[in-house]
């Protein structure tokens, strides 16, 4: 049994997926070609939002918006210990510097524990507040209800890391929606992922959008060899954006099955562990679907025994990122008590909408 199964997807978009790619060859446009217009414009009509830019990864997606804020060093921006490195990674790219939040059981940055770290760093005196970035983990989107509040109470912006949560919704509002600007993931593993690294950014703000067009090619100005400010090289493929298009052809369908094999799961092992929050406000992506242990040695035996079974098992995430070796020598010795009980618990079962009954 596959953990995630993208050849067994291949199977279904084979002949059409073809054909898109065809067309790009065909048409010599390896970077900017049409698709990617196409893209931008479907992505943006999709989430709901009034702008789209592709981008060359999902951590791309969030240096890119991070950048257009022009972090200084004394800086801070929230993010969740509990997730990918690339969240707080991005932030410490573009200058910033992050500070780490508790999670709560669903997964997601904890609201406490929010109010807690911005008083803290409020107290302390050292770092200025300046953004709250959510994370839509495993698919489900985070409590925008209370973080949009907190955000405009303190005047910080809010990116919301949605590299998981592409295709999730709060109340019918998408993931990719939330805050100033979000940014998604394409990377193969992702609830609509290309065949490489792809990336977007959503935004109703014409200014960041502007600014973040001319910083995903190089700072340019009015033409490409006038350069306003300091870019990156942010581009995705021609021929991943006809990836992704293609993808989304069949996405919500494949959103439908996500959800229902998370029902069967959940029906089936909610006597026995701790199944992941479903609730009607939300419906999650199901980018991952975590179970978790009562401790670290039940879920080895677990595992041990699934592995035994041929059925593969990961663990999102052994370590939080206030641990990782990189910030614990840069002096986060701080305790985020959910974050280190959830690393010693959590485990991921296969995922995908291709997963039968059997
Ligand atoms: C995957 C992921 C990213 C980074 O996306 P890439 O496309 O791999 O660069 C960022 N944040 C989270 C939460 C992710 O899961």
């Amino acid at each position: 049994m596959e953990f995630i199964d993208l050849g067994r997807q291949y199977d279904e978009i084979k002949e059409q997926l073809n054909l898109k790619i065809q067309k790009v060859l065909n048409s010599h446009h390896y970077i900017m070609g049409e698709e990617i217009i196409e893209l931008e414009k479907r992505l943006a009509k999709y989430v709901g939002r009034e702008f789209c830019l592709t981008c060359g990864s999902g951590t791309e997606a969030l240096i890119i918006p991070l950048m257009a804020y022009d972090l200084k060093e004394s800086d801070a921006v929230f993010v969740p210990a509990f997730t990918f490195f690339a969240s707080a990674e991005s932030i410490s790219l573009a200058g910033g510097k992050p500070v780490f939040v508790d999670v709560d059981d669903t997964f997601n940055m904890s609201i406490t524990s929010l109010e807690e770290q911005i008083e803290r760093v409020l107290k302390e005196g050292k770092l200025v507040p300046k953004g709250i970035m959510p994370v839509d983990l495993f698919g489900r989107s985070a409590d925008y209800d209370k973080i949009i509040p907190i955000a405009e109470k303190y005047g910080l912006f809010v990116i919301e890391d949605a590299a998981q949560g592409f295709g999730g919704t709060l109340r019918g509002k998408k993931n990719g929606s939330f805050g100033d600007v979000s940014a998604t993931s394409f990377f193969p593993a992702k609830p609509l992922g290309c065949y490489g690294d792809g990336g977007a950014i959503f935004t109703d703000d014409i200014e960041l959008y502007n600014k973040m067009k001319s910083i995903r090619v190089h700072g340019s100005g009015t033409n490409r060899y006038d350069n306003v400010r300091i870019g990156i090289n942010g581009r995705m493929d021609t021929i991943q954006a006809a990836v992704v298009l293609t993808k989304l052809d069949i996405f919500d369908d494949e959103l439908k099955r996500r959800q229902e094999i998370a029902e069967m799961y959940s029906k089936e092992l909610e006597n026995t562990i701790v199944v992941p929050r479903m609730d009607e406000d939300h419906c999650s992506a199901w980018a991952q679907y975590t179970l978790r242990a009562k401790d670290e040695k039940q879920r080895e035996v677990i595992m041990a025994e699934l592995k035994r079974k041929d059925i593969p098992t990961m663990i999102y995430y052994p370590k939080p990122l206030h641990k990782q070796t990189v910030y614990k020598e840069m002096g986060y010795d701080q305790e985020l008590e959910c974050c280190q009980k959830l690393a010693e618990q959590v485990f991921s079962v296969p995922m995908h909408p291709y997963i039968t009954k059997d």
